[in-house]
């Protein structure tokens, strides 16, 4: 059965992630922390040139790296899940995803940080980008800072080295 007439679809456990939306690229190539838990994602490493998911044991990272990306990823997928779903606590989740003081953004930046010591790492920040009046940001979210575009996405998109952040451009 196709998967869009499957009535079941959201009580199933998710496929495997195709082949093709696994990331190629050079082991040394930028990846980005970016929870895709809301999508029924468990993987929030995503390369920065090709978006495609880097497997975790690729990286090499250390069982308490492990934990803080997946600590961050289980509470930001949620709170990204409750602004999607146009309910009473769409307003709140905005909130929390648009203030880079929030728990979910500081973890979110720590734990960038933290993969960063082994491999070169991002936060990918909220991006209202679905929104009629969006438009890439000038500055960073963080710091408020100047934005360096990155030029060898698939995707344009601005980074702020000093934070490790990326938002979409
Ligand atoms: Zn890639
Ligand atoms: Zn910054």
């Amino acid at each position: 059965m196709e998967k869009f007439d499957d009535p079941y679809v959201q009580f199933r456990p998710p496929d495997p992630t195709p082949d093709d939306e696994i990331c190629g690229c050079p082991a040394d190539t930028p990846v980005k922390l970016v929870s895709l838990r809301e999508l029924q994602g468990f993987n929030p490493l995503r390369c920065l040139d090709c978006n495609g998911e880097v497997p975790v044991d690729r990286l090499a990272l250390t069982l308490p790296v492990l934990q803080a990306v997946s600590f961050w990823d289980s509470q930001h997928g949620a709170i990204t899940a409750l602004e999607l779903a146009s309910s009473r606590y769409e307003a709140w989740a905005r909130q929390e995803l648009l203030d880079p003081q929030s728990a979910t953004n500081q973890s979110g930046l720590e734990a960038a940080r933290l993969v960063n010591a082994s491999h070169p790492c991002f936060f990918s920040f909220f991006d209202p980008d679905s929104d009629e009046d969006w438009k890439p940001r000038d500055h960073c979210p963080v710091c408020n800072g100047h934005l360096v575009r990155y030029r060898k996405g698939k995707y344009p998109q601005l980074l702020c080295e000093r934070d490790r952040v990326v938002v979409g451009g």
